[in-house]
């Protein structure tokens, strides 16, 4: 049997009955309608392997991955998923890969009501790129513009296991095989703080995403609102698995870990039991880590409020 070709491949895998889209996969253009009223928050990601994942994460995984990260923008806006393109470059039309990419690809896309509604397959080195598409009432996105010097400073879920199952995949750390699993879970299928995103609106000042590590996507907040911070380093939110490995490493996992698809965001200290209770809605659990000062440094302490120096730095495509 030949290999299937580039429209029978879109139609297999790709193709679904447009539910909440008026024109979904097959034409020039796909149709969407945003609620009436409603602002379209639009955003892309693309994942190139090598350097946003490895070759040895199993398709669904890599389906999964590929929207979350996008979902994950909406999240740190306060936007209600929608819908998203979906472009696609592929070596070869490997069936297998694409039913596995698929699968994984359209079980988080029912579990947040987001459709596909079109895209592009074309040969080449494997890359993908999602472009979702999410609605916000006019004026309620969440913005990195606007921390303010008092703000209280929270980060959702747990910071780390990502990175350190990139050491554990470059062979610098070594862990059991339970915590192996558990850390290449939250690698390979992060889940994206939608919920608690929308539950954020019209209470935190500022949020954004953490996807290239704690310090470097911070500080777009602090450089966008004008601001300082304080970040006390005890209190970062880390699993048992990363809090049992040696300081330094946890410092780098927490700080400059990245891949995590946290929020981190500010809100007014006296909207702290308005946080708790959002965070409790959305089943998220958020953590005070800081706050947002006057000036633009960003300062490092522990629990006893001494300086800790740090040389960390996120992650650039062209540094790293
Ligand atoms: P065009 O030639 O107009 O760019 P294509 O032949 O590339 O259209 O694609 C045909 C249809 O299939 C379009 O509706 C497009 O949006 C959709 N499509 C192509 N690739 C994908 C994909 N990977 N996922 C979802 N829809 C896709
Ligand atoms: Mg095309």
């Amino acid at each position: 049997m030949p290999a299937p070709g580039e429209f029978e491949l879109i139609e297999r895998f790709f193709t679904r009955p447009a539910r909440r889209a008026t024109l979904g996969v097959g034409d020039d253009c796909a149709l969407i309608e945003p609620t009436p009223g409603m602002t379209l928050a639009v955003s892309s990601d693309m994942l190139i392997e090598g350097r946003h994942f490895l070759s040895t994460v199993a398709p669904d995984r890599l389906g999964h991955k590929a929207l979350a990260v996008n979902l994950s923008d909406l999240a740190a806006c306060g936007a209600k998923p929608l819908a998203f393109t979906l472009a696609l470059a592929l070596p070869a039309a490997d069936e297998v890969f694409l039913a596995g990419f698929a699968a994984g690809l359209f079980a988080l896309a029912e579990r947040e009501g987001c459709e596909l509604i079109g895209g592009d397959t074309t040969r080449g080195p494997l890359a993908i790129c999602i472009t979702v598409f999410g609605e916000l009432p006019p004026q309620a996105a969440l913005l990195r513009s606007g921390a303010r010097p008092g703000d209280d400073l929270y980060v959702s879920g747990t910071l780390g296991d990502a990175r350190l199952a990139l050491e554990v995949f470059r062979g610098t750390v070594a862990l059991d095989e339970t915590s192996f699993r558990q850390v290449r879970q939250a690698m390979e299928t992060p889940m994206a703080r939608v919920g608690l995103g929308l539950a954020l609106r019209g209470l935190a000042t500022s949020a954004i995403d953490v996807s290239d590590g704690l310090i470097g996507d911070l500080r777009h907040i602090l450089a966008r609102s004008g601001a300082g911070a304080v970040v006390d380093v005890d209190a970062l939110p880390r699993s048992a698995i990363v809090a049992a490995q040696a300081p330094a490493l946890q410092r780098e996992c927490l700080l400059a870990g990245g891949d995590d698809y946290e929020l981190v965001f500010s809100a007014p200290a006296d909207r702290r039991a308005a946080v708790v209770a959002a965070a409790a809605g959305a089943g998220v659990a958020v953590t005070r880590v800081g706050a947002i000062e006057a000036g633009q440094a960003l300062r490092l302490v522990d629990r006893s409020g001494a300086a800790v120096a740090s040389d960390t730095r996120s992650f650039d495509h062209f540094r790293a």
